[in-house]
């Protein structure tokens, strides 16, 4: 059953510690396609199985790399929407950790802080040879298709292909930002999740893992993404439209202006 926006406040409104999951659906009406969304979705175009493995990097690296670079160029283009412009400022105001399986830089480009990307981010590559992140790295010029083949730069340390700074299905979760993940999760009391489809684990064992240590957990998506237990509640629609009108009532009560925070 699907709750109202007004119901949740007046449930979960005073959480004390508030965990923001996020999934690709955030993003989607910042134009960047999610990858189970039918018609729309990358995996309706691109079989990701060829292009976001490790193998698929050895058998032919510069398909992949001109993959990612043509997702970066999307990203790019793209503009935080109003949920990530909320989750911002509810970050400014409250004790918020922002959890993301996003590799775009949306949340951090609309003010949050301490963002933690569970899957890496599309701005770091790193070493496919020696693993390390290069110091100063710019990219190439954003290009116009997904399956232009572009040889990968070179490490400048030893010499090996720079691939992108994403974790790749088989790899493991970057192990930092999974323990800060999980410690925020286990010690929240409300934890909203936020467009995702919850089946790309370990990530989406989150909200799990929240609910058994006892919070509440809020799913915002436009399907009902799960038949909701005790302690579960959704709220059934787009980011844009939901996520706003949430944090504008969980705003502290003095009415002040909220501003953003001279980093
Ligand atoms: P997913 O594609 O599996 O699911 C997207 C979810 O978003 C669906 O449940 C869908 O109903 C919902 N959704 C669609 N439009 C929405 C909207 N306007 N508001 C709210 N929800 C909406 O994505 P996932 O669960 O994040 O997991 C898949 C993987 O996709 C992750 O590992 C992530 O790294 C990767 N991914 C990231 C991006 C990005 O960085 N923006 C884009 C595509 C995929
Ligand atoms: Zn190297």
């Amino acid at each position: 059953m699907s709750s109202t926006v007004e119901a949740v406040v007046s449930l979960v409104g005073g959480a004390k510690r508030i965990v923001v999951f996020t999934g690709a659906g955030i993003s989607a009406e910042s134009g960047i396609p999610t990858f189970r969304d039918p018609l729309t979705g990358i995996w309706a175009r691109q079989d990701p199985e060829k292009l976001e493995t490790a193998n698929a990097f050895r058998e032919d690296a510069a398909l992949v790399w001109g993959w990612y670079l043509w997702r970066r160029a999307q990203v790019a283009q793209a503009v935080p929407n109003a949920a990530h412009q909320a989750i911002a400022q509810l970050t400014w105001t409250r004790d918020v950790t922002v959890i993301t399986q996003n590799i775009d830089d949306l949340h951090e480009r609309a003010g949050a802080v301490d963002v933690i990307h569970l899957h890496g981010s599309l701005e770091q590559p790193k070493c496919f040879a020696c693993h390390r992140t290069p110091t100063a790295f710019s990219f190439e010029e954003p290009i116009a298709s997904e399956d232009m083949r572009i040889e990968p730069p070179r490490c400048p340390r030893c010499r090996g292909k720079l691939r992108p700074g994403v974790v790749w299905f088989g790899e493991e979760l970057p192990a930092v930002a999974w323990k800060k993940a999980v410690l925020a999760t286990k010690n929240c009391d409300v934890l909203l999740s936020i467009g995702t489809s919850g089946v790309v684990f370990p990530a989406a064992e989150i909200p799990t893992m929240a609910l058994r240590a006892g919070a509440y957990v809020v799913h915002i998506n436009p399907v009902q993404v799960v038949q909701p237990s005790c302690r579960e509640l959704c709220l059934v629609g787009r980011a844009t439209e939901i996520v706003p009108a949430l944090v504008f009532l969980m705003r502290p009560s003095t009415g002040a202006q909220v501003e953003r925070p001279v980093p």
